[in-house]
């Protein structure tokens, strides 16, 4: 048994039509962080990188983007403190507790600027965008899994319906490139 984590070892709750959102709460018992996510969110994954908070335990984090003017922090906001001020995406964790309650990306020029990264595990509210494939799969090796387990883990997440990448899905790659490409100039250069 491999598991991945909280959120998606038991079966994957789906999302609910017409779901708007709810409130994110940080782990402290008391005084806790309480961040409002005020719409649905979209391209929820679990990820592997070293960056992305993990609740204690897993070896992947559970990680969705929405747009920056849904998120607004609701009360304790002086808990909070920028993990890595240097980081394209910056991490605002609970000093408390460690829990990272909402990534940012300040640089316009990114090709994810406005949205913002949440944890919606956080929240109490069923109907969240489900995870639809696994991130920066490798990347757990970097976190301490035995690179031998690594098969045993990709297998695991195609059986619960998370396609395993090494980088993010497809799509994803494919809307950075195209980003690039537009600043550059060279979209639509090139007819093949
Ligand atoms: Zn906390
Ligand atoms: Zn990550």
């Amino acid at each position: 048994m491999v598991n991945i984590h909280p959120a998606v070892d038991n079966g994957i709750p789906r999302a609910a039509p017409g779901f708007s959102g709810g409130t994110l709460t940080c782990h402290c018992a008391s005084d806790p962080v309480k961040v409002r996510v005020g719409a649905q969110t979209a391209h929820n994954h679990v990820c592997g990188c070293t960056k992305c908070w993990k609740p204690d335990g897993a070896i992947f984090a559970q990680i969705a983007v929405v747009g920056r003017d849904a998120v607004e922090v609701l009360e304790n906001g002086d808990k909070l403190a920028i993990v890595n001020k240097d980081a394209p995406i910056q991490r605002y964790a609970c000093t408390g507790c460690g829990v990272h309650m909402y990534g940012r990306i300040e640089n316009t020029e990114h090709p994810f600027y406005g949205l913002d990264f949440v944890h919606t595990e956080l929240s109490d509210e069923d109907g969240w965008s489900e995870p639809g494939f696994a991130a920066f799969v490798s990347s757990i090796i970097e976190s301490g899994v035995s690179p031998d387990r690594m098969d045993a883990v990709r297998a695991r997440l195609r059986e619960i319906g998370l396609e395993p990448y090494d980088a993010l899905s497809p799509p994803l790659m494919d809307a950075i490139a195209t980003h690039v490409a537009k600043k550059s100039g060279k979209l639509g250069t090139l007819h093949v």
